[in-house]
């Protein structure tokens, strides 16, 4: 699916998914991790990379994706100054190395969690864009992998990781922080912009539309909803990308319907409406290839549809 990949948002994407070679050219030194009291216990953590997810209180600090590895100790240096406990858990919401990267610095000190297929894929070579993922070191490997759901009895509620299948890959994990009322999304949600569906790991456009319309059904209106990328949230953003995955790929769909093959659909475009959200990192030629091969099965998904573990 590389074949005609030549966006700007290249390296970006390639640092989101591999995390290792390119992440170790970038520099990371101007990076500061602002940290945002969310509700409850949770607080959210932005720096470079996937959102952060935070839980403190009497039983320690989790946290939901750790960024990478160059940022652990910055990362550090944020809990400490919300508070002072140490770290206990580290979750994964999926395998990509700007949400995984950190996973070896944060190793000796909490236990890290994730859906099976984390672990499968951080241990194998993977391929994204034909840029190769070496297995990761052991140490950095989840040590407690769940099939569907998995909860933490934690700081005074149930935070529940529910497996949401084929979507931005096939291992991706929401979190629910139930009394605190919060969802960190993982990549299942770009906030406002066009977001990365990774059909080489397993991620199709129908099941993240699927997975996003769930999570809807399931969170009060008064929530709040920690996306892997971009800013706080609430349900109404969220209910916002589900309308523009909806249309973006109704439109494509019904061009393929009509015959059209993929330089003429991209060379069409998409109506004004969604112009701001080809604005970020997923331009709107890349959102529109995703579609398209999507919808013509080209990602592993394809032929798994509708199969849950
Ligand atoms: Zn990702």
């Amino acid at each position: 699916m590389t074949r005609k990949l030549r966006s700007s948002g290249m390296l970006f994407l390639l640092a989101l998914a591999a995390g290792t070679a390119v992440a170790q050219d970038r520099d990371y030194s101007k990076v500061q991790i602002k940290a945002t009291k969310v509700a409850g216990n949770v607080y959210m953590l932005e720096g470079a990379g996937g959102n952060i997810g935070v839980s403190v209180g009497p039983d320690g600090i989790l946290i939901v994706d750790d960024q990478y590895a160059p940022l652990a100790d910055k990362i550090r240096a944020a809990l400490r100054e919300i508070d002072p406990g140490n770290l206990q858990f580290i979750l994964n919401t999926h395998w990509h190395g700007d949400h995984t990267g950190g996973n070896q610095a944060f190793s000796k000190e909490g236990t890290i969690i994730a859906q099976e297929n984390v672990r499968k894929r951080l241990s194998t070579e993977q391929t994204v864009f034909g840029e190769k993922t070496p297995p990761s070191p052991k140490e950095a490997l989840p040590v407690i992998t769940f099939p569907d759901a998995l909860s933490i009895h934690f700081n005074g509620e149930e935070i529940q990781a529910i497996h949401f299948p084929h979507g931005h890959t096939d291992g991706d994990s929401i979190i629910f922080f139930t009394g605190s009322n919060v969802v960190h999304m993982g990549d299942d949600f770009f906030a406002g912009r066009f977001p990365f569906v990774d059909l080489a790991s397993g991620g199709s456009i129908q099941g993240l539309t699927a997975n996003v319309e769930k999570v809807l059904a399931r969170i009060p209106a008064d929530a709040k909803v920690i996306p892997g990328h971009g800013p706080l949230s609430t349900p109404a953003d969220l209910a916002a990308f589900h309308h523009m995955l909806v249309e973006t790929s109704g439109i494509v769909k019904t061009k393929m319907a009509a015959g059209k093959d993929l330089a003429t659909i991209q060379k069409e475009g998409l109506p004004d409406a969604w112009k701001e959200w080809g604005s970020g990192f997923i331009k709107t030629d890349l959102w529109i290839s995703t579609i398209y091969e999507s919808l013509q099965g080209n990602g592993a998904a394809a032929h798994q549809e509708g199969t849950h573990h």
